[in-house]
């Protein structure tokens, strides 16, 4: 299938590249390079440095390439950030993606998968996380989400969009070449600061929190490896053939791990110590985060590969070793 990656420079969105090609699919891709590097996707893919949110061109793309399904992993995602300057997350998370969803209908292109996240259910009331929870995100970041996914919901019924939308919980990892890999500028993401912690690019890593009501007291999140998720994405293509399907999933590998147990774990493959910091709490981060993935399992044959937390720093350690710096390709 002919498929526009909307954000396919992007972290999650350059690994779904590289599997739609496995999968025998024909990716083009489209992102801004806002926050993508332009040397994660090969040189030899059509590649549009477009906004999402320029419905004309957009539209002149999905024509001129016809292109059958859109992937849009082009948010931003910053839940800091999107506390203190909700308008750019508003803008670029919502406003842009409508005009993306426009700009489909414009040229009949009825298909869309879309990356949402678990922070829409916001602290749940139970765990593991099932699709059905009520969602009532604490941030505007997963706000901005919940708000695509009514979007999603309103035009389906009303112009036959089909879509499947999937909550990650803690995306991770890195493909096992360790050609690709997480190159965040500013990183927040616990597994790249542990491991720059090991290496001594950073002084330590702070745990930000040790009292809370979870077995080592600090909290606990679902790490799931970006291929995983790319796989899940691609094997719900088959589900959009009806018009105004609509589907949604959690994808986490449901077992859960805590801050400390990371640390373990990087040690363990890098065979270096991490200087460790016992911090305050993070404002806003729930203790426990876990999803419940049997519906995707059912209903798309998922089965996730990287099932334990090593297997997935094996692959982030196998990155980092081979691009310390990661892509190098900011001026
Ligand atoms: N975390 C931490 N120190 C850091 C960064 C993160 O203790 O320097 C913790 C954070 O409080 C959370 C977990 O690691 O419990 C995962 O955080 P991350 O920012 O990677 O993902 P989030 O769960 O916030 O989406």
């Amino acid at each position: 299938m002919k498929v526009l990656v909307v954000g396919g420079a992007g972290y999650i969105g350059s690994h779904c590249v590289r599997q739609l090609i496995a999968a025998g699919h024909d990716p083009v891709i489209l992102d801004n390079l806002a926050y993508g590097h332009r040397k994660a996707v090969a040189p030899e893919l059509p590649f549009y440095d477009v906004n999402l949110g320029d419905r004309e061109k957009v539209k002149a793309i999905l024509e001129d390439e016809a292109i059958e399904l859109v992937m849009h992993f082009a948010a931003f995602c910053y839940v800091g950030e999107s506390v203190t300057e909700p308008v750019k997350y508003y803008e670029n998370n919502v406003v842009a993606t409508l005009r993306l969803l426009e700009a489909m209908m414009d040229a009949n292109v009825t298909k869309f998968v879309f990356s949402s996240t678990c922070a829409t259910f916001g602290v749940p009331d139970r765990l593991p996380m099932t699709e059905d929870l009520p969602q009532a995100p604490i941030n505007p970041y997963g706000q901005t989400k919940l708000d695509v996914e009514n979007i999603l919901k309103s035009l389906s019924h009303a112009h036959g969009l089909s879509f499947a939308a999937f909550r990650y919980f803690n995306a991770a990892g890195a493909s096992e070449d360790g050609l690709i890999g997480e190159d965040h500028d500013p990183e927040t993401h616990l597994i790249p600061l542990v491991i720059d912690a090991a290496v001594g690019k950073r002084e330590n890593i702070k745990i930000f929190g040790t009292d809370y009501d979870t077995p080592d007291g600090t909290c606990l999140r679902d790490y799931v490896h970006v291929d995983d998720l790319s796989r899940a994405h691609i094997a719900a293509f088959d589900k959009l053939d009806q018009p105004g399907a609509q589907h949604f999933y959690n994808l986490g590998t449901g077992t859960p791990n805590s801050v400390r147990e990371v640390i373990q774990a990087v040690e363990k493959v890098t065979g270096k110590k991490v200087p460790v910091v016992e911090a305050e709490r993070r404002p806003g981060d729930p203790p426990a985060l876990y999803a419940d993935s049997k519906k995707a399992k059912a209903e798309l044959g998922w089965e996730v590969k990287f099932d334990t937390i090593e297997k997935i720093v094996e692959t982030a350690w196998a990155w980092h070793s081979a691009k310390p710096e990661g892509y190098q390709d900011r001026g």
